[in-house]
């Protein structure tokens, strides 16, 4: 058996024993399927591949300091994977099967689970894609459902820090009406012109404006922004912002530890009132921001001077990683143990 360097695990693909999967044909879903193949056998003319008939969802799995193994917030992810299907005219995968097939695959790849000390996790990657032939553009009427875990690293390695993001008007992620609300491929691909340029100028990603007025806060790269300021948690309300499951988890730690909490529009000129500010999303929890900086009107907002988060960022941080990694008690049901 190979040795992983848990610690130095980065956020890849590293191949695992076992995926899961499961077939619809002819009006209903199959019985799940474990396979060791990575790769599958797809008709050319396959609406995924054509037409972006595809969603996908990301969650963690993580092991305690009692070597239990717990996956976080699982009838979330199946829920907004339902409603990805509405939006893209998918097959809806029932909850249970995207639960047993996440907990079949943790069970399976168990020995791919990094150690509690690592500060490492495994990532779950379930995605549904349409596989029925068709030339012209019409739903599928065959779809394919896919899981598979991948051991990642620990997302800060130098410890918990901030990074810039910039904004720039010349790109749109979605529109108001459009898909950004749904978990689809399609809106990775329309947001990596945009990201390359940010990594190119030095920021960690783009911070979007709502494409309309580009007066409101959006997103911010492919995660969800939050500001705090006079003990109070401020995030979007946007049509076209995905609605991220961290964040939801966020806004309930943040009221119990008595702040009040607003989602609402966030003009864009309110972020220099902000004490603090952060992007927050499964891949790192919360990612704080150093500072946004306004390429086209050459204005920066600053949250940190010396790179490090700020009070509020971290106590939301630490206390829900305790939640998912089980050394806090779960008192609001949001953990899975696999046995
Ligand atoms: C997945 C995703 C998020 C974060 O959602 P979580 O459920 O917290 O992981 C935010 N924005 C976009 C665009 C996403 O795709």
């Amino acid at each position: 058996m190979e040795t992983i360097d848990w610690k130095n695990l980065g956020f890849g693909y590293l191949k695992t024993d076992y995926n899961i999967r499961c077939t619809y044909k002819d009006g209903e879903w199959g019985e799940l399927e474990v396979s060791n193949s990575e790769y599958l056998n797809l008709h050319m003319a396959a609406t995924c591949l054509h037409y972006g008939q595809e969603s996908f969802e990301g969650l963690k799995a993580f092991r305690g300091k009692d070597d239990k193994i717990r996956i976080f917030r699982m009838d979330e992810n199946a829920m907004r994977m339902q409603d990805s299907s509405l939006g893209t005219m998918m097959a809806i995968l029932p909850i249970e099967k995207f639960e047993e097939a996440a907990i079949k695959a943790v069970q399976l790849n168990k020995r791919f689970v990094p150690p509690y000390e690592s500060g490492a996790a495994l990532y779950i990657r379930p995605f549904l894609f349409g596989t029925g032939a068709q030339v012209g553009v019409k739903p599928s009427n065959e779809y394919m459902f896919i899981l598979f875990v991948t051991p990642v690293g620990p997302y800060f390695k130098g410890g918990f820090q901030t990074t810039p993001f910039v904004i720039m008007r010349e790109f749109d992620r979605s529109a108001p009406l459009g898909m950004g609300k749904y978990k689809v491929g399609g809106n990775y691909a329309a947001s990596l012109v945009a990201g390359a340029k940010a990594h190119e100028l030095g920021y960690s990603n783009v911070f979007y404006l709502d494409s309309q007025e580009k007066k409101y806060i959006d997103e911010c790269g492919a995660a969800n922004f939050f500001g705090i300021k006079n003990n109070t948690y401020i995030t979007p309300k946007s049509s076209s912002i995905l609605p991220s499951i961290t964040n939801k988890s966020l806004m309930v730690l943040a009221e119990e530890m008595g702040m009040n909490v607003e989602r609402r529009q966030i003009p864009v000129e309110e972020l220099a009132t902000f004490e603090e500010a952060g992007a927050c999303g499964t891949a790192a929890v919360i990612s704080p921001i150093e500072r946004i900086d306004d390429y086209d009107l050459k204005i920066s907002y600053i949250f940190s001077f010396d790179g490090k988060p700020g009070p509020i960022s971290e106590k939301l941080y630490k206390k829900l990683q305790a939640i998912q990694y089980g050394d806090e008690p779960d008192t609001h049901g949001w953990v899975t143990v696999v046995e």
